[in-house]
């Protein structure tokens, strides 16, 4: 069945993903096309329905918290006091880190704003299933978009799919005691209400949230964490962002030319050793710096950071905030949470336990009642994702130059196999990580969707004006 969009006003546009980069794409589409008096269709489609939220902010948890300032996390490009505001007004100001269900909140509020401003000449309509296909057509919509139900045609199509679903790095039998992907819709609901003897595989942000989620209800649960490196993300400091000196880096500065990974390694040690206790400064002044500096890396100096440097990178980088730094202190000196380094070689199951080997040699392993998988994102190379898999098979999409997510335009043009950008084809978000590196956090993500809704209703408009062969 074929969804009527033939008789939408103006262009009908299908965001694919209704998470953070999908909601703020059509925030930022009602926005500029209000302001440019353009009708508009937004479709907005998020298979778990979970429009507005996403992966990371439809958490009921309270201690599950932002990891960035909200400072930091204004949806508006253009407008950095966006939150702080609605914070005041909502009466959850006064926390730095704010819960990411709070969070949540906003998104749904600024949304809901933009559709209001924008009403009646542009209507979101919000749609709960997965998109499976996408086709060029002959007919009046140039793009047919296949649902799990039915079909929906389109003139645009963004794709703000998130990260790839999670993999698990070992072999193991099908069990619903396995939990693969711990941000899936109630995965943790039956841990934490039965708990045990909990293995996480991964120790960054996702299993610092999955631990605390599992141990808060139920005090006899016991969480062990394992990562082939054991590290644990830094916390965030103390004192508040606007009491800290401000770094500068020569490599920030100038915007010309290759940036070399030993050149920029050295500048980075260098002002760290220079004032060792502002290491989080030197991160903090390298990464809106970031995406640029990636543009500028040549390809053997980005695999080598992938390699080497990308670990030592996130936990700097993506920090957790000091409540959740006292949570996890808390479980760890009470034996709740214990942190190892190890890799795990299988998995099998034996009637209601689950007995994990390592693997690569080491000796020895455990036994739990539960499995959760926090060791991130699947590269596109392993993505199970029927969309992207389809955009691969048919040639309207191929992978980065690293495999860390699809090619594109820097507007987030797909490029087909053959490199040609799209002209009704775009991304943003984690999908774009090959290209900018930083791509998977609100900061960036409010910029891309500013950007592309610009791009979008200014060559809409161009098409529309009197003498256009279009
Ligand atoms: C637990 C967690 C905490 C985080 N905390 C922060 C933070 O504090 N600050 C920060 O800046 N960033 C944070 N991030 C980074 C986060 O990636 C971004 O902030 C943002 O949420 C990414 O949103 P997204 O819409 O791209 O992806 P997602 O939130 O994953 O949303 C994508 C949506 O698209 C749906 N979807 C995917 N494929 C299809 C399909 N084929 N058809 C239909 N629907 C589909 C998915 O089900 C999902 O609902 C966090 C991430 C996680 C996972």
């Amino acid at each position: 069945m074929i969804s009527e969009t033939t008789g939408a006003r103006g262009p009908v546009i299908a965001v694919i993903g209704g998470g953070a980069s999908g909601t703020l794409a059509t925030v930022h589409l009602l926005r500029v096309a209000a302001a440019h008096q353009l009708p508009l269709s937004i479709l907005l489609i998020d298979e778990h329905g979970r429009h507005g939220l996403g992966q990371a902010y439809a958490t009921s948890h309270p201690e599950h918290l932002l990891n960035a300032p909200a400072s930091q996390m204004s949806a508006l490009a253009g407008e950095p006091d966006h939150l702080i505001r609605w914070a005041g007004a909502a009466q959850t100001a006064g926390c730095e880190f704010l819960p990411r269900r709070d969070y949540g909140r906003y998104l749904l509020d600024t949304l809901a704003e933009a559709e209001r401003h924008a009403y009646p000449l542009c209507r979101v309509t919000r749609m709960t299933a997965q998109a499976v296909a996408l086709r060029h057509t002959s007919g009046q919509r140039p793009l047919r978009l296949v649902l799990s139900r039915g079909c929906v045609d389109a003139d645009i199509a963004i794709l703000a799919t998130g990260h790839q679903p999670a993999a698990l790095p070992c072999a193991a039998p099908p069990s619903p005691r396995i939990i693969t992907d711990p941000w899936a819709p109630g995965a943790l609901a039956e841990v934490a209400a039965t708990g045990g003897r909990v293995l996480i595989l991964g120790t960054g942000l996702t299993m610092l949230d999955a631990a605390v989620a599992v141990t808060s209800g139920n005090t006899r649960t016991r969480v062990v964490a394992v990562s082939r490196h054991g590290w644990l993300p830094r916390s965030h400091s103390l004192e508040p962002a606007s009491v800290r000196m401000p770094v500068w880096l020569p490599v920030t500065a100038d915007a010309t030319g290759p940036v070399r990974l030993a050149e920029l390694i050295w500048q980075v040690r260098s002002a760290i050793s220079a004032s060792p206790g502002n290491w989080r400064d030197v991160v903090d002044a390298i990464r809106p710096a970031a995406p640029g500096l990636w543009q500028r890396m040549p390809l053997p100096d980005k695999r080598a950071f992938l390699r080497h440097v990308a670990r030592h990178w996130e936990i700097h980088r993506h920090r957790m905030p000091p409540g959740t730094a006292r949570l996890i202190s808390q479980l760890r000196l009470t034996g709740r949470l214990a942190v190892q380094q190890g890799q795990i070689g299988s998995v099998r199951q034996h009637r209601d336990t689950l007995q994990v080997s390592f693997g690569d040699g080491e000796v020895g392993g455990c036994t739990a009642d539960w499995i959760i998988n926090a060791t991130g994102p699947a590269v596109v190379g392993k993505t199970t994702g029927p969309l992207l898999l389809d955009l691969f098979a048919s040639g309207l999409a191929r992978p980065d130059q690293l495999g860390l997510g699809v090619d594109a335009g820097l507007n987030g043009a797909l490029l087909d196999s053959a490199g040609r950008p799209s002209s009704n084809i775009f991304t943003l978000g984690p999908p774009l990580r090959g290209i900018w590196y930083e791509s998977t956090a609100i900061p960036e993500i409010r910029e891309q969707a500013a950007a592309l809704a610009r791009l979008v209703i200014t060559a809409r408009q161009a098409r529309n004006r009197p003498g256009s062969a279009a």
